[in-house]
């Protein structure tokens, strides 16, 4: 059986990065920049007031004081956006706003609370050193440096970098389709009856989300039954996405056909049965260049195997560096025991005791229920081989939230 770690780097072997396609800023949140954005000019393009006040030449107001004041004359004034054409002279003065450009020759502002007026003549009651309060062309980006690299994800910050660059449109990194097929008689679907011995099919639904969780866009093919008829028909269906996921059918069990199913319809095998647990059945292969993964059928099972393999993947294409979710370091709240001879993903809550960082597993580990996978903060990595693990160990945690959780109290 295949540990984790080499079936993880199999599978990223074979999965191609995506095109690219050209969108709007406002449409780019969470997509990958597939260029590198350089500056075509200065930010801020020229030398401009970071204040209200005068613009003036140091040496005319050098340790000015309200005991010892320095006059200088007002000679025009430079709003933002418009500005003053002149050359500033020896003692003289240009009123300048907020993001008003410095004209030639001046080289400080001085606040207009530090000044009074008397007639043309501006008092200056302090000295703000040279270049006070003057924010220097350039100093934000400097034309022809690369701000934003290829490979980087696009948050707002970036969005109003693209903006400020003078970018409407940008290239991402194309998002892949991904096919979804549930598998199982006695599976139904959520407009179904249900009646005894049946099961809801919560799998496409899961997986789905876990897709657009990673910024791909899913694609149902429903429920297959358990033969080979339906499956190839719905397994030829998905042809038109850019990767198939199944799950279920691919045990050992007198009615697991996919794995065969997918071979006749084209899929490479590239391995089956991954030395962990929960998930040990998937089965990866590919249909030409495009990616395949049978999914173990049990509900936690096939969401656990998505984050080792297929999270990865999907980030991998859309152009994402960074393909795995952190790993923390806990303390064991206690005793775990783990025995199958594979590596052990044990659901888990993290929690703060005494500033430290704790590890706590959510309930039953049963590969069906999601109850501890709905509870769980992350996952503890746990191999057999190092079982027991005891209370204060310490142990490795992929985490699984998506974001920092919310604070119920304010900051302030
Ligand atoms: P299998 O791998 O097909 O033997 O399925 C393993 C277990 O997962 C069985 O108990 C199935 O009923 C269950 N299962 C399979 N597919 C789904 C699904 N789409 N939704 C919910 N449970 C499923
Ligand atoms: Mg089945």
């Amino acid at each position: 059986m295949l540990p984790i770690g080499e079936a993880q780097k199999k599978v990223l072997e074979e999965i191609p990065v995506l095109g690219q396609e050209r969108i709007h800023i406002l449409e780019a949140l969470g997509r990958v920049l597939a260029q590198d954005v350089a500056a075509v000019r200065n930010v801020p393009a020229a030398d401009n007031s970071a204040m209200d006040g005068y613009c003036v030449r140091h040496e005319d107001i050098a340790e000015a004081s309200s005991a010892k004041p320095a006059r200088v004359k007002l000679v025009g004034e430079s709003p933002a956006g418009k500005p003053f054409t002149g050359t500033l002279e020896r003692g003289q003065a240009v009123r300048i706003m907020t993001g008003g450009i410095i004209p030639e020759g001046a080289d400080t502002v001085i606040m207009l609370e530090d000044t009074e007026r008397q007639g043309n003549l501006v008092v200056c009651l302090n000295d703000p050193g040279a270049n006070a309060h003057i924010r220097i062309k350039g100093e934000d980006v400097m034309a022809g440096e690369v701000v934003l690299k290829q490979g980087d994800v696009i948050r707002p910050p970036e969005v109003g970098m693209l903006a400020t660059l003078g970018h409407a449109y940008v290239y991402v990194r194309q998002r892949p389709v991904v096919a979804i097929l549930s598998t199982g008689d006695e599976l139904v679907d959520l407009d179904e009856p249900f009646s005894m011995g049946k099961v809801v099919c919560s799998n496409t639904y899961s997986l789905a989300a876990q897709v657009l969780d990673c910024g791909a866009t899913p694609l149902s093919l429903g429920i297959a039954s358990d033969n080979i008829e339906d499956l190839r028909s719905k397994l030829k269906d998905g042809l038109r996405a850019d990767v198939i996921l199944t799950s279920g059918g691919v045990s050992v069990g007198k009615y697991d056909l996919v794995k065969d199913t997918l071979a006749e319809v084209g899929m490479k095998i590239k391995f089956w049965k991954v030395a962990m647990k929960p998930g040990k059945p998937l089965v990866f292969g590919t249909i030409g260049v495009k990616p395949v993964f049978g999914l173990p059928g049990n509900p936690t099972s096939a969401m656990i195997s998505f984050e080792q393999f297929v999270r990865p993947a999907l980030l991998k294409m859309m152009g994402r560096v960074n393909l795995f979710r952190p790993l923390i370091e806990a303390v064991l709240a206690h005793d775990v025991k783990v025995s199958s001879g594979r590596l052990h993903l044990v659901r888990c809550s993290l929690f703060e005791k005494d500033g430290i960082k704790m590890a706590m597993s959510t309930g039953t580990q049963s590969s069906g229920a999601l109850r501890s996978m709905v509870l769980a903060d992350g996952l503890m990595i746990l191999p057999s081989e190092e079982s027991p693990f005891k209370a204060g160990d310490r142990v490795k945690v992929q985490s699984l939230h998506r974001e920092t959780p919310l604070s119920p109290e304010s900051h302030y």
